[in-house]
């Protein structure tokens, strides 16, 4: 009687074959990015934003400064947590016109599938000792709220000028706050107005801990939302 040899060698082969691409397959859910984050350096191209104290700053390559450095230091913090722009210098994508503008900003979000929306802007008033940040979020949107909370102690913990507190878009209307499905922010980094607080908004060291605030919190935030998730 002969005894038929199994065929052992080839078996283990095969599982091995099938061990490595399950392995792969898990690697790359590992790095695919699980939160896209969006952020809208304010104004740019045609429309400047405010004027700083100085009359020659404007608020629109601060804002891109500062947003820059936020993206950079959210991927530092996390690189699995993709970062995109609605612009990355002052050549702007969208028409001179106020509405398209707003628009644009906020199709980009959607084209992008973005999960977070971060509109990154400065403040400016007329009494020139005005200063402080400030962030403005949807009444029903928990996330973004929890960020300002998290950016409110980051700034803090770094000393940096003070929090005027968050309003909920029901009564300050913003457009590109209001009309995204997602979670989205418009932060008020500082007062340009004030020839202090402009200085340190103007000041890459100053930004780069700024943005390091603010790219915690938002990495603190995500983190936390993921860890809630079944
Ligand atoms: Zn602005």
């Amino acid at each position: 009687m002969k005894i038929k040899k199994t065929p052992f060698i080839p078996i283990l082969i095969v599982w091995i074959i099938l061990a490595i691409i399950a392995g792969i397959f898990f690697l790359q859910k590992q790095i695919e990015p699980k939160t896209i984050v969006m952020i809208d350096p304010g104004h740019g191209g045609y429309d400047s934003g405010a004027t700083g104290a100085d009359g020659t700053t404007y608020e629109k390559d601060l804002t891109m400064e500062i947003s820059y450095k936020i993206g950079q230091q959210i991927q530092h913090l996390d690189p699995s947590i993709k970062v995109g722009f609605t612009r990355l210098n002052d050549q702007v994508s969208w028409p001179s016109e106020v509405v398209s503008d707003l628009q644009t900003r906020i199709d980009l979000a959607n084209k992008n599938n973005a999960d977070f929306f971060l509109s990154i802007h400065l403040n400016s008033g007329m009494n020139p000792n005005a200063y402080g940040y400030n962030s403005f979020v949807r009444e029903n949107d928990p996330f973004s709220q929890e960020v300002a909370l998290h950016i409110s102690e980051q700034l803090d913990s770094i000393g940096y000028s003070q929090d005027r507190g968050t309003q909920t878009t029901s009564n300050a209307p913003l457009m590109v706050v209001d009309q995204q499905t997602i979670p989205a922010m418009l932060f008020e980094v500082g007062f340009i107005s004030n020839m202090n607080e402009m200085e340190q908004l103007k000041s890459p060291i100053y930004q780069n801990k700024i943005a390091h605030a603010i790219a915690q919190a938002v990495v603190d935030t995500v983190h936390a939302q993921i860890s809630k998730q079944p």
